[in-house]
């Protein structure tokens, strides 16, 4: 299986950067491990920041290192600390998983932001550069996302795990956000999507020739239908209707729904290490009772202290994780036809009955990007040469209709 992105080796224009994001982080988690106290309002308090000094030779709380003296920011810790519990990721595992030795690819930037990505060796977290407006975004909601996520286990919203701000001496400040990867999976991922429900530009870049499965392709290359079982594809629309009220009432815009296939007919024989298990959601299966079941195994997993499923057994079936469902193919007989203002138009697409077992990992990402003066510009300019609906930037109540509307249409229910 080809491995994304590149080693941080040493030489690596970001591996001083990598080095202090990983004594920072080993830093923050080891400090407080346990979890002592319930949360209180002051803990989400943006002013709620705190900095430390790494000097090279070491202090009385850092350890000596390699890379020049840089200072390390902790925003809102105490809060970081109790949504990775409620995501259940252990503090261990964490740890581990981004300061481990050779633990850290950087992906060819995937995105135009310019912002940076690494992806941890076992492929459980993504950390992500990001603006200074952004990194504000995120404090400001927090008191609402928390509530949110804490409220709905099934929501879609990219899960956060920190945030924080390296500087070195001298140097300019790097802000990033520690981020769940939405394709840790032991089944291969053959394709990905990263959609929005708008048309204009909306295509990969890449040329044919280069488009792989570490390609992300966008709303214009999407040329299937998700059918799923009548009680997922009822809660998927519930938890997309509340995600969306929650990012509309943020003021934000510009998120995705990242879609990853995974397609069970595949031959190449090549599931990733564990033995292969088939998924399979019976008639009687009720969401009620794959919960119960998803609850079960967690507490099983728990009572082994552990988070994670051992192999050899089914793991959880969760909403976006794992999830069972029918691709349909279907035609488009040219971009106009299905695409139109604000998106895909609402004939039905022309279907070829080529039906493909799979299964979907998705969620909704990049969600730190508020309708502000930029976006505004965005839209005005580019209302002057195109269709105003078919453009990425608009309001964000507009975006939320848009994004439903669109995911109405790409999954539905395999009576
Ligand atoms: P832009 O603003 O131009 O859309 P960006 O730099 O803000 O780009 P994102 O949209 O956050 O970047 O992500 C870019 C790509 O990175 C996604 O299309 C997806 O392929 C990958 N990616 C981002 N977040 C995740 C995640 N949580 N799990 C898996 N892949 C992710
Ligand atoms: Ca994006
Ligand atoms: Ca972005």
């Amino acid at each position: 299986v080809k491995k994304p992105g590149q080693k941080i080796a040493k030489g690596h224009k970001n591996y001083d950067l990598m080095l202090n994001l990983q004594l920072g982080i080993r830093h923050s988690v080891g400090k407080h491990a346990s979890i002592s106290s319930d949360l209180k309002a002051s803990d989400f308090d943006p002013k709620e920041k705190f900095w430390t000094r790494f000097p090279t030779e070491g202090s009385k709380s850092t350890p000596p290192h390699q890379s020049m003296e840089f200072r390390w920011k902790d925003y809102c810790p105490a809060v970081f600390r109790h949504l990775r519990k409620l995501f259940q990721v252990d503090s261990a595992d964490y740890m581990i998983s981004i300061c481990g030795n050779d633990a850290l690819r950087e992906l060819s930037s995937p995105g135009k932001s310019g912002s940076f990505f690494y992806l941890t060796e076992n492929d459980r977290f993504i950390i992500k550069t990001v603006k200074k407006a952004e990194a504000k975004v995120l404090i400001k909601m927090l008191p609402s996302y928390y509530k949110h996520v804490y409220q709905h286990e099934n929501s879609l919203v990219t899960k956060f795990f920190g945030i924080h701000c390296v500087k070195p001496v001298g140097g300019v400040k790097t802000r990033f956000i520690v981020m769940g990867n939405l394709f840790c999976s032991e089944y291969r991922i053959h394709k990905r999507f990263d959609l929005k429900g708008s048309s204009h530009g909306r295509t990969s870049s890449k040329h044919d020739g280069q488009i792989d499965e570490t390609t992300t392709l966008k709303d214009l290359d999407l040329n299937f239908v998700f059918r799923l079982q009548t009680s997922w594809y009822q809660e998927l629309m519930k938890q997309i209707n509340r995600d969306c009220e929650f990012l509309e009432a943020e003021r934000i815009m510009d998120y995705s729904l990242l879609v990853g296939i995974h397609f069970r007919d595949d031959n190449t024989g090549d599931t990733i290490g564990l033995s292969p298990f088939i998924l399979r959601i019976g008639e009687n299966d009720s969401y009620q009772n794959v919960k119960s079941m998803r609850s079960y195994r967690f507490l099983e997993a728990e009572l082994q202290g552990r988070d994670q499923i051992l192999p050899g057994r089914k793991p959880p079936i969760r909403l976006g994780a794992n999830m069972p469902a029918r691709a349909e193919r279907v035609t488009r007989r040219s971009d106009v036809d299905h695409y139109t203002a604000g998106g895909f138009s609402h004939t039905t697409p022309q279907c070829c009955s080529e039906t493909y077992t799979v299964v979907l990992y998705f969620g909704i990402i990049d969600i730190l990007q508020d309708y502000d003066i930029s976006k505004k510009l965005e839209h005005a300019y580019k209302s002057l040469h195109v269709d105003p609906a078919s453009i990425s930037a608009v309001d964000p109540k507009l975006y939320s209709k848009r994004f439903k509307d669109f995911v109405g249409r790409t999954f539905v229910e395999d009576r």
